[in-house]
């Protein structure tokens, strides 16, 4: 089954409302095109500003992180039904969530099981850290990882895409080699079947993510169990992400 490959911009903690304005503006120019689904997902305060400009475009919302209750006394925090209406896509599991903010392999579970019930896409991210890559446990990780996330569920949720993110890549300049990155998503593959189910598997998205540019997408984007990207810093830059965008939307 043709799966359709999905770019995602993650901006992080980044841009002034004026500047996410001015970016979102530049990235209309990527309505219509086929062969990628592109969805952006800039800071919190600017979802609404997102969804109104991008409304009517074929470009997605998605929100960087929610938290696993619906409501209640979570000071500063975004429950994912008050997205619902506002974003389509929603990212579970980042690595800055895991390792910066130390959030636990049972709140990426809650968290997840959140995202789904509010009727939103989660995008779950996994990826190995880089003295678990150097002392060979990426498949001891990446099993775990998917173990704990899927904790509960008895289907794969059919808008669910994965992001498989080796830390070491993110945010370094040293993005995985095609044939590297292509391995560990045929591994994160392999993992939803054994699970799921090959049909199940087969039909999820997989996108890889770590220092994706538009220099080194062409290879990446060429790889049979790669079906998109997850992107950062070149996010930011609006030409580069649509760069990436058409590479994606060619290779298929
Ligand atoms: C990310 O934030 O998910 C990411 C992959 O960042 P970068 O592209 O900057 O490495």
């Amino acid at each position: 089954m043709a799966r359709l490959p999905i770019v995602g911009g993650n901006w992080k903690m980044n841009t002034t409302r004026a500047e996410a304005r001015a970016l979102l503006g530049g990235l209309r120019a990527l309505d219509g095109l086929a062969g990628v689904e592109v969805v952006i997902c800039p800071p919190a305060p600017w979802l609404g500003d997102a969804a109104d400009l991008l409304a009517g475009t074929t470009l997605r919302v998605g929100a960087q992180n929610v938290h696993w209750e619906p409501k209640g006394a979570f000071t500063g925090e975004v429950a994912a039904p008050m997205l619902a209406g506002t974003a389509t896509y929603a990212i579970v599991g980042h690595s800055e969530r895991r390792h910066v903010f130390h959030e636990k392999p049972t709140e990426t579970n809650r968290k997840l099981r959140a995202v789904v019930e509010a009727g939103l896409r989660p995008i779950l991210a996994i990826g190995e850290r880089l003295a678990e890559a150097e002392a060979g446990r990426t498949e001891e990780v990446l099993r775990r990882q998917l173990t704990q996330a899927f904790r509960g569920f008895r289907a794969l949720p059919e808008s669910l895409v994965v992001a498989y993110e080796p830390v070491w890549a993110i945010g370094t300049g040293r993005a995985a080699t095609p044939e590297d990155a292509q391995a560990r998503c045929a591994l994160v593959r392999a993992i939803l079947a054994e699970r799921f189910g090959r049909a199940a598997a087969e039909a999820c998205r997989i996108q890889y993510g770590g220092s994706v540019t538009a220099q080194n997408i062409e290879g990446l984007a060429a790889q049979p169990d790669i079906d998109g990207a997850l992107v950062g810093g070149a996010s930011l830059d609006a030409a580069a992400f649509a760069a990436i965008c058409r590479a994606v939307a060619t290779a298929g």
